[in-house]
């Protein structure tokens, strides 16, 4: 479903991204962990285009990806991304925020996107917060927000950026138990994450990067008990 293939990328003088390679199937759930500054963000970003790449081919269900104008936004509606930061916007309700990219991009009338939001908000256990303003709500509350208006698109496929890292721990959980959910019900995953009792239970491949380059994947048992590289074995002893 999504197939990177030598990509490569600088920021200036910084080779960020380096002969990256690599599946993902339909249905799987990857975990990419890694050191900080090892280009995880950067690679995330680029498989919806919030970052463009020097070489290399993306391509999402077989189609590269386009460059620019509607094709983009409909690229942008089946990759989800869900950030650290909830990026949800301050001045609409709960429900608004989940509504806004269906009506929009998809064209769905008012009363099929609020009925469809409320199915989600419900599903991440928010439905009761539905007329507030962000700000009202927890950040583990927030953030389920986002899963929700990202699932609003009906894509295929969700990019998780370090969802959990800026909450705090006691609501860690509650967002883990979402994307837990979601994995089990099939969805297809991309999550940067250091929680490893989550890659443990529900990814199908761990992904050591560092240095821009990917230097291990294999499955959560391999990565965790048997690391191949000496990179990894140093991560690894550093944050198990
Ligand atoms: P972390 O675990 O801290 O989130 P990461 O693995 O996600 O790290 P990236 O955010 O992808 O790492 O960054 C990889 C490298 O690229 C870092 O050295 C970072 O400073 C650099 N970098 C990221 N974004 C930019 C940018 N817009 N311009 C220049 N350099 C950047
Ligand atoms: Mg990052």
């Amino acid at each position: 479903l999504v197939e990177l293939t030598h990509v490569e990328k600088h920021y200036g003088d910084l080779h960020v991204l380096k002969d990256i390679n690599l599946t993902v199937k339909k249905g799987e759930v990857l975990v990419i962990v890694g050191p900080s500054g090892s280009g995880k963000s950067t690679m995330c970003r680029t498989i919806n285009r919030l970052e463009t790449i020097d070489s290399g081919d993306i391509r999402i269900d077989g189609k590269p990806l386009p460059q620019e104008g509607k094709e983009l936004a409909s690229l942008r509606a089946e990759v989800g991304m869900v950030f650290q930061s909830f990026n949800l916007f301050a001045n609409k309700t709960i429900l608004e925020n989940v509504t806004l990219a269906p009506i929009k991009v998809r064209h769905m009338d008012k009363k099929a996107a609020e009925d469809l939001a409320m199915d989600l908000l419900s599903r991440v256990g928010v439905a009761s917060q539905a007329s507030k303003m962000p700000s009202q709500l927890s950040g583990g509350q927030q953030q389920r927000v986002a899963i929700a208006r990202a699932l609003a698109m009906q894509p295929k496929v969700m990019l998780f950026d370090e969802p959990t890292s800026a909450l705090d721990p006691e609501m860690v959980n509650e967002v883990l138990d979402v994307m837990v959910e979601l994995a089990h019900e099939g969805m297809t995953m991309l999550c940067v994450t250091h929680e490893m009792g989550f890659a443990r239970k529900v990814a199908d491949k761990v992904v050591f990067m560092a240095d821009g380059q990917i230097l291990e994947q294999s499955t959560p048992e391999d990565f965790f008990e048997n690391p191949k590289t000496d990179r990894a074995k140093d991560f690894l002893s550093k944050i198990l």
